[in-house]
């Protein structure tokens, strides 16, 4: 349905969870305008509109990083994120200029780009209409236990997503549920954040271990002397698993069961995707039509992240996998197009 073209690797930050710093490393560098735009040239041709541009961080020098090298008098250091930031610019001009007008763009990004309007504008001149924003959580604390403390928490947090739509870009707000400092209350303020922060689609995952993490690493450590196995495979290679009876959750709680975070997990998804809902999330779009395919698009998402992601249940996993390939053909129309072979 969609293609996908890096145009940056690397991510400056750090985050726990997450292992594209690490493998990606934390400087970024940056593809060449010309190189993204002839290949995006080729994919229209192809037959491609709709294009992710798979970016560990679309936004790899913020506002911030650029106050903080000019009062260290660190001239070098401006000039390199200065030059980062130039070529960004360079890019989203192309994207506008030099793509098919028919061609519609998708990222991943930073919420300090929410900081940035003439990024925000840029971005959606060059017709970048969604991204996926690593939001994770909603208190100051959450964000400390995962290194996040970039982010907003609280109202400001909800004050600062509502700003990208307001320059047209959708977001995908993502959450992790299951951090140290989570309490029962954490999900339903999680929910009402979600949907107040004007958010068009949003996941909930629960946290998870992924190796290349500094959580992996903490989490094997002090499983050493565990010698559990499921399906015959120590826990710490819980990928190898089959997927049926592979744990939810690895990491014990301070004050909730296993089973009471992924149940409260999915109950957040059940509201968030309920009808009424994705219908009041719809207006983010204008023709009926529209609205329409925003309401089919959110329940595919739904069935192949939350059932599937989250149910212990296999009938319920066999029924949402079923309904999700059912809902993913008049997707796929939704998506398509024409190939112009004589596209620039
Ligand atoms: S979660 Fe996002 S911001 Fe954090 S290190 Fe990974 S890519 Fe960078």
């Amino acid at each position: 349905m969609w293609a996908s073209v890096q145009t940056v690797r690397g991510c400056p930050k750090h985050c726990s969870f997450c292992s594209v710093w690490r493998t990606d490393g934390q400087r970024p560098r940056i593809r060449s305008a010309d190189a993204v735009v002839q290949e995006l040239q080729h994919l229209r041709r192809l037959g491609f509109r709709f294009v992710l541009l798979a970016d560990d961080n679309f936004y790899p020098v913020s506002l911030t990083d650029l106050e903080l090298a000019s009062r260290q008098g660190n001239t070098q250091r401006s000039d390199e994120l200065k030059a980062i930031r130039a070529e960004r610019f360079e890019l989203m001009e192309r994207l506008a200029e030099d793509c098919s007008p028919d061609m519609v763009f998708f990222t991943q990004i930073t919420m300090e780009a929410a900081e940035d309007h003439v990024f925000l504008e840029a971005m959606s001149k060059a017709k970048i209409k969604g991204a996926l924003v690593g939001i994770e959580a909603v208190t100051p604390q959450g964000l400390k236990d995962i290194y996040k403390d970039f982010n907003a928490a609280g109202e400001e947090l909800v004050n600062r997503l509502r700003r990208f739509p307001e320059h047209g870009v959708q977001v995908l707000g993502s959450f992790i549920f299951g951090l140290p400092s989570d309490r029962p209350e954490t999900f339903e303020t999680t929910l009402s954040v979600a949907q107040r922060a004007h958010l068009a689609f949003a996941q909930f995952v629960m946290l998870m271990p992924f190796p290349g993490t500094v959580d992996f690493e903490r989490w094997e450590k002090t499983m050493q002397h565990d010698e559990t196995r499921i399906a015959g495979i120590p826990v710490t290679r819980h990928w190898l698993i089959p997927s049926g009876v592979r744990p939810k959750i690895y990491s014990p709680h301070p004050v909730m069961s296993a089973e009471e975070i992924r149940q409260r997990t999915q109950k957040v998804w059940d509201e968030f995707y309920s009808l009424k809902s994705i219908w009041r999330r719809s207006h983010c779009v204008k023709s009926i039509k529209s609205r329409l395919a925003f309401l089919l698009i959110s329940k595919l998402y739904r069935q192949m992240y939350a059932n599937t992601g989250i149910a212990i249940d296999s009938a319920r996993v066999t029924r949402s996998v079923r309904w999700a390939r059912w809902m993913a053909k008049p997707c796929r129309m939704l998506f398509s197009a024409r190939p112009m072979p004589q596209c620039r």
